[in-house]
């Protein structure tokens, strides 16, 4: 089973595709995370993101394909994946539709969480990071005990840069601009499912594995 999720920065992603990698032994591929790692091992490939990343926006499609084909290639993604973050763009969706067609795989879904943008802007400006374990908060929806400070390791939570409002709506601009037409893509494709993005994550979580499970019956 193959799938990916689809939305804007804010919408679920991340926590959605952890939660339906672990429950359905697929492999979890973030391209945010994955360039978040190289930016703190201080890679060439994370010095490059980071100028992107620092102005929300894209990183170049050369770049991020590169990245995300090895990552594939990973035989911990044998039983499938969940796509969170990518692609982003029309040619990073063409490039990754060849690519997987070249392997003899495909897309089985593409979910798209909705949110509003006003629900997205409250949810990306209070989230907040443990920089140890990287458990995330949300100041208003899920704060921490003390604080400002990691419930589990006691040290201060710290801000993703690009969760600072100014760089928050530009990530959004880009968001509608160059990544919102891929829901059209994918229902043309018939592999589109809608969710409610602003339901509590556990009934997203439920509505996501129903439809895993209906389209697996269909497979
Ligand atoms: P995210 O954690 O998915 O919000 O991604 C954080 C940042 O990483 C984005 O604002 C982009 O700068 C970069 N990024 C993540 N995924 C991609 C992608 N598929 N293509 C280009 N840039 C990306």
């Amino acid at each position: 089973m193959n799938l990916l999720l689809l939305g804007a920065p804010g919408a679920g992603k991340g926590t959605q595709a952890k939660r339906l990698a672990e429950v359905l032994g697929l492999l979890h591929l973030s391209t945010g995370d994955l360039f978040r790692a190289h930016l703190s091992q201080g890679t060439p490939l994370g010095q490059t993101a980071r100028r992107y990343m620092e102005r929300g926006e894209l990183v170049p499609d050369d770049v991020t394909l590169a990245m995300v084909f090895e990552r594939l290639a990973d035989p911990e993604g044998r039983a499938g994946f969940v796509l969170d973050g990518f692609p982003r763009n029309l040619a990073q969706a063409e490039a990754f539709a060849q690519r997987l067609a070249q392997s003899g795989q495909r897309l089985d879904l593409a979910c798209y969480l909705r949110v509003a943008d006003a629900v997205l802007v409250e949810r990306l400006t209070g989230r907040r990071t443990c920089p140890q374990c990287q458990a995330t908060y949300h100041l208003r929806y899920a704060p921490p005990r003390e604080d400002e400070r990691c419930d589990r390791c006691q040290v201060p939570l710290v801000q993703r840069p690009d969760d600072r409002p100014e760089t928050v709506a530009r990530r959004l601009a880009v968001y509608h601009a160059e990544t919102a037409p891929l829901i059209a893509y994918y229902r043309a494709q018939g592999i589109l499912r809608e969710v409610d993005g602003e339901a509590p994550p556990e009934v997203v979580t439920e509505r996501l594995l129903e439809l895993v499970q209906e389209v697996g019956r269909t497979r």
